[in-house]
């Protein structure tokens, strides 16, 4: 039994494909203005858009731009707190679809290796591993590696 892969389960439900490999964000586009969400919406929430034709489900490209990010120094509030806490670095990705994605990079990067307009990879990782043992997992946008 040692030898059998651990259950991976989303940290947040239908926000990502799944199975974890070649993974792409779940988003929304809009028929009418073009304009894209993520994550999905079930109408257009661009004020200037007719809404007239309707918001399709798609999946984000995998790779963007590192529009900006900080080095977290404070434990996060609502997922598993690990011990001893080490800084982590988030980051915001600008997708080519023209929204910017929200990501954990990870406590492997800081200021001395991202560079703002650097180019990023989706993948999905584990966040922790909960009581029972199954691996919680939510995509991460790590450097693409030259
Ligand atoms: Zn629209």
């Amino acid at each position: 039994m040692e030898d059998m892969p651990k259950k991976q389960i989303p940290a947040v439900e239908g926000l990502f494909t799944m199975p974890p490999e070649e993974p792409h964000l779940k988003g929304s586009k809009c028929n009418a203005c073009g304009d894209y969400f993520f994550p999905r919406v079930d109408s257009c929430r661009n004020p200037h858009c007719s809404k007239d034709k309707p918001v399709e489900e798609v999946l984000l490209s995998r790779k963007g731009k590192l529009y900006s990010f900080t080095v977290n120094h404070y434990p996060p509030p609502i997922f598993h707190k690990p011990d001893p806490f080490v800084p982590y670095s988030l980051g915001l990705i600008e997708l080519p679809e023209g929204i910017r994605v929200t990501s954990i990079i990870g406590e492997e990067y800081n200021q001395d290796n991202l560079k703002v307009g650097m180019e990023m990879e989706m993948i999905i990782d584990k966040l922790y591993e909960d009581k029972d043992g199954n691996e919680v997992i939510s995509w991460r946008f790590l450097p693409v590696s030259s």
